[in-house]
């Protein structure tokens, strides 16, 4: 048995922000967790507003979060597929041209709210002749067209909120295409997903409504009993409960990045916020797969504050192995022997990734050491044991210093910190000094 098909369906009309993050992770982790694939699709039949440049750099964002989609497909290559479905639909009966102006739609439902009755679509264009549509056709109106929706109640078993039904009696029959041919979200969504073997449609509330129309759709082009599994979960509000935008740049995937937020930081908090699991820190995305279960997800709001992405991404940064960060090490020159040692010794006292380089200087280049107490530092540096230094020489040396000196305590080991780093404070000099070496150690002591 293959596992589960999941797909990603952003348009590329902005980039990613963490609540986007949020649905792509529920889908990629519940495909990698039963060895699934994950598509990615890109909603683009908005062609004003979507972008090639949005949709790669989209791509770039999911790539840094660790996602590999197993195929990427642009709606707008396959308009023909969408063609084909409206015209079986078409000659199904079940949608229908329909010439209302957006003005007389606005006007028919002012005055069913004002009569206390809900805002439907009435189904007017159902009665129109033939003679009718060709009059309208005559006076230069192009007909939009509706999707005849079966006035039956819609019930599926939701991956996060269980039970759920619509009454569709309720719902106007939907616009699928536009007065100009070309075509909203509703159809082409449930063509792919048919087409491209989608097994389960994971998405944000926000699209409960169309879920009962979308089944109908499959249950109409596909056959009833044949629409994907559906799970939709609550979706990340700020601190002060607000929803996140396209447009709110500060939570956007790249600037999270750009800021020095870690990829899995910015997945533990998108993933975990709003579900019975606590936030905290993971190591990798294979770690939170094997916890992450969508029964989890609450149905209430998932809050967050984005003050914590900082301390889970010093969190973070303490749970990576030498292995995760080797290729970005290496791409600041951090390589060689004691690379492993040195990320080892200073994953623990660093806030963003980039102090790595300010590390790896303090042990490999030049510093301006602090010199506190000339004539101590000089007694310590006659004091420095033989090469070949380790992680235990620094309690060797400490101890001799002692011996000789009196002194013991912050008295003892602060104007050492000084002069062999320049810094107050940072990672255990027990595991910094092998790495500085003797040749340095000596010069800063000494200078
Ligand atoms: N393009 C839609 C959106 O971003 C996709 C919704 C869906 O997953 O079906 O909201």
């Amino acid at each position: 048995m293959s596992g589960p098909v999941v797909r990603f369906a952003p348009s590329p009309t902005g980039r990613i922000h963490i609540g986007n993050a949020r649905t792509a992770l529920f889908n990629y982790l519940v495909a990698a967790r039963a060895g699934g694939r994950f598509v990615l699709r890109f909603d683009d039949t908005d062609l004003e507003r979507s972008t090639a440049e949005f949709a790669r750099g989209i791509e770039v964002d999911l790539s840094w979060l660790g996602i590999a989609p197993q195929l990427t497909v642009r709606q707008s290559d396959r308009v023909a597929l969408y063609e084909a479905a409206a015209e079986r639909l078409k000659q199904m009966g079940l949608l229908y041209p329909a010439y209302e102006t957006q003005a007389e739609l606005d006007r028919r439902r002012k005055l069913k709210q004002a009569r206390g009755l809900p805002p439907v679509y009435d189904r007017a264009a159902l009665a129109l002749t033939d003679a009718d549509r060709a009059k309208l056709e005559a006076e230069g109106r192009r007909p939009h067209w509706r999707f005849k929706l079966d006035h039956r109640l819609v019930e599926w078993d939701d991956g996060v909120r269980g039970h759920c039904h619509i009454d569709c009696a309720s719902l106007s029959d939907p616009v699928l295409v536009r007065e100009d041919g070309s075509f909203l979200y509703t159809l082409p969504s449930v063509v792919d997903d048919i087409d491209l073997g989608i097994t389960d449609v994971i998405r944000g509330e926000d699209h409960v409504t169309n879920t009962a129309v979308q089944i109908q759709i499959v249950d109409a082009l596909a056959g009833a009993g044949q629409a994907p599994r559906f799970a939709h979960h609550n979706l990340l509000v700020d601190a002060s409960g607000a929803g996140l935008s396209k447009r709110s740049g500060a939570l956007s995937i790249a600037s999270l990045r750009d800021g020095g937020v870690e990829a899995l930081a910015v997945a533990a908090i998108a993933v975990l916020t709003g579900s019975s699991d606590e936030v905290h820190a993971v190591g990798s995305l294979v770690e939170l797969a094997q916890m992450f279960d969508l029964a989890h997800v609450s149905r209430n709001a998932a809050k967050f504050d984005p003050a914590d992405l900082r301390t889970l991404t010093q969190r973070t940064l303490l749970k990576l192995d030498f292995e995760s960060v080797r290729e970005r090490l290496a791409a600041h020159d951090i390589v060689g022997a004691h690379a492993e040692a040195f990320w080892l010794a200073v994953r623990g006292n660093i806030e963003t990734f980039l102090d790595v380089c300010d590390w790896w200087r303090i042990v490999d280049g030049e510093i301006a050491p602090v010199i506190e107490d000339a004539a101590f530092c000089k007694a310590a540096l006659d004091l420095l044991p033989p090469d070949p230094w380790d992680e235990k020489t620094w309690s060797a040396w400490t101890s001799a210093v002692k011996g000789a000196t009196g002194r013991k305590g912050r008295e003892l080991f602060h104007p050492l910190r000084l002069a062999l780093t320049g810094r107050e404070t940072g990672p255990e000099l027990a595991r910094l000094l092998p790495l500085i070496g003797r040749t340095r150690a000596q010069a800063r002591l000494g200078s």
